[in-house]
């Protein structure tokens, strides 16, 4: 499927749209999802277009998961949090509803589900 560069994430990336940014650099952006399903609930996503899993160059995937790993790392201290959960989507039936690949990093504790 073809990449739209309609699409949400894509207009974060040119600043037509805002997000609370909690790490850039010259390959990767992460920032808060707009509705959590957790306190401190980050997506991850790179700069270069990829609209998931099956399209990102492998260089950006490997750019992208560096990135998720430091800010999993992050959260078990600033949240406290006892686990982390990652998440990816991809298409329509695989649950993907923002076609700029994503990677959820979300912060748990011990007895609490996410929220819907
Ligand atoms: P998907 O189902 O993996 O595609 O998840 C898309 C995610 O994007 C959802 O968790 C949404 O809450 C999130 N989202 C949608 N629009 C925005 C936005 O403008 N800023 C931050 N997160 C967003």
């Amino acid at each position: 499927m073809a990449y739209d560069p309609g699409n949400i994430f894509a207009k974060i990336l040119r600043s037509e749209l805002p997000a609370y940014k909690v790490y850039e650099d010259d390959r990767v952006l992460a920032f808060l999802d707009i509705m959590p399903r957790a306190a401190g609930h980050v997506l991850v996503i790179p700069k270069a277009p990829a609209r998931n899993l099956l399209d990102v160059a492998a260089g950006d995937l490997a750019a992208v998961m560096a990135v998720a790993q430091h800010i999993a790392q992050a959260q078990m201290q600033v949240f406290e949090a006892e686990g982390i959960t990652l998440t990816q989507h991809n298409e329509k039936a695989g649950g993907q509803e923002v076609f700029h690949l994503h990677v959820h990093v979300i912060p748990r504790h011990a007895g609490v589900e996410l929220r819907p």
